[in-house]
């Protein structure tokens, strides 16, 4: 199982279009054992280095049943590393693996007025249900809870509105059967967007210790009208936008670096009409995250048609300490 668990989570991990950077996490039941992502590990790295933390599944049910929801702070003794801040959402499904991903296409889908509708034809026939947005963590398990206890069961697929996937599954190998199907079902074709920046016009912040991303995609948040203007109007769509981009976008109107003045937040800068830069020294889950967000608003249409999140769950997100420690070790 621990082999197979390693490869699936590697596969996932290598895949841009479903994690990104530290996101996602993969768990498995072995007995009374809940084997489950470290926070802030990647997934990507599973067949390199044991990304795993061992929890007492009764102990962790226990605490459950006593309303406790959090284990971010408690990987088992002599464990180093925390559980992933999404324990409890594992823990609550019976099935043997449980997958989180944090696939392109479900988020473009998901954050759209009307998605719950529209995702009802494109996954029929499979055994899945519709989260509401609820901040990860303790509220996503709380909220899942009551889904199960309503239907009186835990369904195999959830989809999590502004945020992505859960699969559960008997096996490894299902697991990432059920995770390619649904993405062939819901699959976006993206806009081509111009990537080519205006390198005279990010002069001024290239001068300052900005660099240009290392994905030109980026470009499109600058360079296609939709994507610039939904950056601008809604900017936070999905947690980990908020956690690895920041709370608030920061839009170079035309006056350069002094820009930093007015608006001090963000690694990223989007000049309109020009390009994107980014902060020297931004780590690599920023550069990740800042392709997901150029290939999800590629995948959106009218920012007027957009769901986002409202600025108090916005502020729940980066104030958060369990998303700190997460962003402090992202490599
Ligand atoms: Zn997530």
């Amino acid at each position: 199982m621990r082999t197979a668990i390693n490869g699936l989570s590697a596969s996932l991990g290598k895949n841009p279009s479903l994690v990104q950077g530290p996101g996602g996490n993969v768990s498995w039941k072995d007995g009374a054992r809940l084997h489950v992502k470290a926070s802030g590990t990647w997934l990507a790295d599973a067949l390199d280095r044991d990304i795993f933390v061992s929890l007492s599944l009764p102990d962790v049910h226990a605490r459950m049943a006593r309303g406790e929801y959090a284990f971010a702070v408690d990987g088992g003794p002599g464990q180093s590393l925390r559980a992933s801040i999404e324990t409890a959402l594992h823990a609550l499904l019976p099935h043997r693996v449980v997958v989180h991903v944090h696939p392109v296409d479900v988020i473009a889908r998901s954050v759209r007025e009307g998605a719950q509708a529209a995702f009802a034809s494109l996954m029929e026939g499979l055994d899945w249900v519709w989260i509401d947005y609820a901040k990860p963590g303790e509220p996503l398990a709380r909220a899942m809870q009551r889904a199960s206890d309503a239907m009186g069961r835990a369904p195999d697929v959830w989809v999590l509105a502004n945020h992505g996937l859960v699969v559960g599954a008997d096996d490894p190998e299902r697991a990432w059967r059920v995770v390619e199907e649904i993405g062939s079902r819901v699959a976006v074709a993206p806009r081509r967007a111009p990537l080519q920046p205006n390198l005279e016009r990010l002069r001024p912040w290239l001068d300052a210790g900005y660099r240009l991303p290392r994905e030109p995609i980026a470009h499109a948040l600058a360079l296609d009208p939709l994507a610039t203007e939904t950056a601008q109007s809604r900017w936070v769509l999905y947690p980990d936008q908020a956690v690895f981009l920041g709370g608030a976008g920061l839009f170079d109107p035309g006056e350069g670096p002094d820009a930093r003045q007015v608006h001090p937040l963000g690694p990223v800068v989007i000049v309109p009409d020009a390009g994107v830069v980014v902060a020297d020294g931004v780590n690599p889950a920023c550069e990740a995250m800042l392709v997901c967000y150029s290939e999800v608003l590629l995948r959106c249409g009218s920012a007027e048609d957009i769901v986002s999140l409202t600025d108090d769950e916005i502020s729940e997100i980066v104030n958060w300490d369990a998303e700190a420690f997460r962003r402090q070790i992202a490599r």
